[in-house]
């Protein structure tokens, strides 16, 4: 579980540390970054917003995961980092699930193209997928756009010939909130993200 800490500040995150939480999410590079240098060094920071190309330098020193990462500019851009500072970054790529316009991420289509070719990327560990189902109170919608990212991740596990440069690891899936948690639990969820059911409603 990652505990979405965003918004809150370090003295909330420190308070689920000493319940012993260890690893949290956060959506804004400063916010991070201020964060991880004022807090224990054995937390794991999951970086789950929109990334700019620019701001790298605030979340890779930090990051043991980059859930959100949404095109190739930003891919090339953090295996790019990776080899200028000696490290190999875990991410998982961000898939467009939801029927809303305005979540960003890839299509199937262009995962699968970014998949099919990411040996070339050396620095960087594409360790599965994240998403982020529509916004609703209806359940089978919901559980209709996990459903996409569970059948992108077995389809992808089972043709090796086509992804041959994946790690053998490959497949963790990253869905679920505070209002969807659950279904995703039940739907073989790997990581979930919950911010609000922990810290309470954000300013
Ligand atoms: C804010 C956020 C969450 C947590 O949302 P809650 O509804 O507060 O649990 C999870 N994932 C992403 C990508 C987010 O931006």
């Amino acid at each position: 579980m990652v505990a979405v800490s965003k918004f809150h500040p370090a003295e909330a995150v420190r308070e689920a540390y000493d319940a012993g939480q260890r690893v949290f999410g956060e959506s804004r590079p400063q916010e991070m970054a201020a964060k991880a240098a004022a807090l224990p060094k054995d937390i794991s920071w999951h970086f789950i917003g929109h990334l700019q190309t620019n701001k790298l330098k605030l979340v890779l020193p930090y990051a043991a995961m980059v859930e959100s990462v949404d095109s190739v500019h930003l891919l090339e851009a953090i295996d790019k980092w990776g080899r200028e500072h000696g490290k190999v970054q875990d991410v998982l790529l961000e898939i467009h699930i939801a029927s809303e316009e305005t979540k960003q991420g890839f299509t199937r289509q262009e995962a699968e193209d970014v998949l099919a070719g990411a040996g070339k990327y050396e620095n960087v560990r594409i360790l599965g997928l994240m998403g982020m189902a529509t916004l609703t109170d209806d359940e089978s919608v919901i559980r209709n756009d996990f459903g996409k990212l569970v059948s992108l991740r077995d389809g992808i596990r089972s043709d090796s010939g086509r992804f041959p440069s994946l790690p053998e690891t490959f497949g963790l899936l990253s869905f679920g909130m505070t209002h969807d948690y659950r279904i995703a639990v039940g739907m073989g969820a790997d990581i979930v993200r919950i911010g609000t059911l922990i810290f309470g409603e954000r300013e």
